[in-house]
């Protein structure tokens, strides 16, 4: 990478705003707002490159977001314990962070006082972030690029939204020998001087008690966020849990799968380190390659359906056929039809689904076997689809952990909408095509009566 201009036709790198660097920028700015980690992030790699070829040196502004748009305390608990960790690993490689709190948290204050000579930020697809950079993008004066960094082949390779994971799947693999190669971790060459007049605020790993956030959900127990307690679950996941992977994924009463699903969405572990940490650990091949399905192929086609689908998170998002079937039974006899309260508070007759929705309560955690089943009852207890689609939106979002993200509204779409999955035959009341599941096939796969003694009134 010898010039910008080499660095901003990367794969990765989305030029938002055009232009030359201002040459009397003081700095490189990365607004670190996804990425919450100083290794094996591709946003920070570009500001750090930048900033060497600029001779410039590199500042991290990390500020959360005040009443993020569905988040509440237990989100905002696993994201402050990120946060007192990251200075001394970005000064590791010699960048500085600027770290502010509400009501200092804007960007634009943080730019008029550094004046830089280069913005570059993270990518996220939702809506609401995507609007923030685009706002960005309108305002600010000097270039601003953003860095696709959640996901080991950047989307733009896969260039449109991609119809299953059998599409997806080859067009991934064909890319992983370029993408999924040890990141590079280069060093800022001119080191960010904490002496240049910013107001800057200690990072701190708790939530201030006065921060405007929703409170109605607390924190869990069990699950503490970072970089480092990442890394950590990752190393114990490999050295004791990967092994058996392909089998333990299906069985919810063992939890034999990795649970980084929470620090993946905060940004706190990056995808390629994970998918090298799988392929170069000593697990049979079988369970080595069952896990990178899920963490590549399945996230990945889930964030590719959220960045080209703009209806990612209603019933409009899904193909078609499944809105045609789910049409036809429209008028069905619902089995029961339960209310938001009702199933938010764990009040249903199914003694599985009670257990499962007390699970994430409790948790902020269930396992994806019981996700798929949770959901898909939402659908036979509602009045309709529509309803389904958003109360399993918003109830994932409330209370799990790792909600909130691609991987939930694909998972849901999935679940309710048929999105990624194909019809299934013979038709069934209110599911029509769209595939059904039943608590009697859930015995047959796994021991449930476990699993509901397990969350029976926890
Ligand atoms: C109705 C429903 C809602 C879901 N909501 C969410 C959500 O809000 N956030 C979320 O991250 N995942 C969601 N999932 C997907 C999946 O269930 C979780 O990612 C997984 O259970 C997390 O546990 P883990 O980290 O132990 O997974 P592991 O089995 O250890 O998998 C490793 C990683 O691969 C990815 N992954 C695993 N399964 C899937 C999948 N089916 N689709 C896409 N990526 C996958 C996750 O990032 C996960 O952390 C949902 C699934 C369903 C059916």
């Amino acid at each position: 990478m010898n010039t910008l201009d080499d660095l901003s036709v990367l794969p990765e790198v989305r030029v938002r705003r055009r232009g030359a660097p201002d040459p009397e920028g003081r700095g490189v700015v990365y607004w670190m707002q996804r990425a919450q980690r100083a290794q094996d992030n591709r946003a920070l790699d570009v500001a750090i490159r930048a900033g060497n070829l600029l001779r410039r040196p590199v500042v991290v502004f990390l500020a959360p977001v005040p009443n993020y748009p569905n988040g509440n305390l237990r989100h905002y608990r696993f994201l402050f314990e990120g946060f007192e960790e990251l200075e001394s690993a970005l000064g590791r490689r010699g960048v500085g962070l600027v770290f502010r709190l509400y009501p200092r948290h804007r960007l634009e204050l943080l730019l008029d006082e550094v004046r830089p000579a280069l913005l570059v930020g993270d990518e996220n697809p939702l809506r609401e972030t995507e609007a923030w950079r685009a706002k960005v993008a309108e305002r600010v004066r000097v270039p601003f690029w953003t860095v696709d960094t959640e996901v080991v082949v950047p989307s733009v390779c896969l260039e449109r939204e991609q119809y299953a994971a059998r599409t997806i799947r080859p067009r991934i693999h064909r890319l992983l020998p370029t993408y999924l190669v040890r990141p590079p971790s280069p060093r800022a060459h001119i080191p960010w001087s904490p002496g240049r007049g910013l107001a800057r605020e200690r990072p701190t790993g708790e939530v201030p008690t006065d921060y405007p956030l929703d409170r109605r959900v607390g924190g869990v127990g069990g699950l503490v966020g970072g970089a480092k307690e990442a890394r950590r679950r990752l190393r114990r996941f490999v050295r004791t849990g990967l092994s058996g992977y392909a089998t333990a994924r299906s069985h919810p009463e063992h939890d034999g799968t990795s649970r980084l699903s929470a620090y993946l969405h905060f940004g706190h572990l990056g995808p390629r380190a994970l998918a090298i940490a799988i392929q170069q650990s000593d697990a049979p091949e079988v369970d080595r390659a069952a896990f990178l399905e899920q963490l590549i192929v399945r996230r990945e086609l889930a964030i590719n359906f959220v960045r080209y689908n703009d209806c990612y998170d209603r019933l409009d998002g899904c193909e078609s056929w499944a809105r045609r079937t789910l049409d036809e039974h429209r008028l069905d006899r619902r089995p029961v039809i339960y209310t938001l309260r009702q199933l938010e508070q764990a009040e249903t007759h199914d003694p599985l689904w009670n257990a499962a929705q007390r699970q994430v309560v409790d948790t902020g955690w269930m396992h994806g076997y019981i996700r798929m089943y949770w959901a898909k009852k939402i659908l036979e207890w509602t009045a309709r689809p529509e309803d389904a689609f958003a109360i399993a939106v918003e109830l994932n979002d409330r209370y799990q952990l790792d909600g909130r993200d691609p991987n939930g509204y694909a998972s849901i779409a999935w679940a309710v909408g048929g999105k990624h999955d194909r019809a299934w035959g013979p038709t069934r009341p209110v599911f029509g095509a769209v595939r059904f599941m039943s608590f009697s096939s859930t015995r047959r796969k796994f021991d449930s009566a476990a699993y509901i003694r397990r969350y029976a009134g926890t």
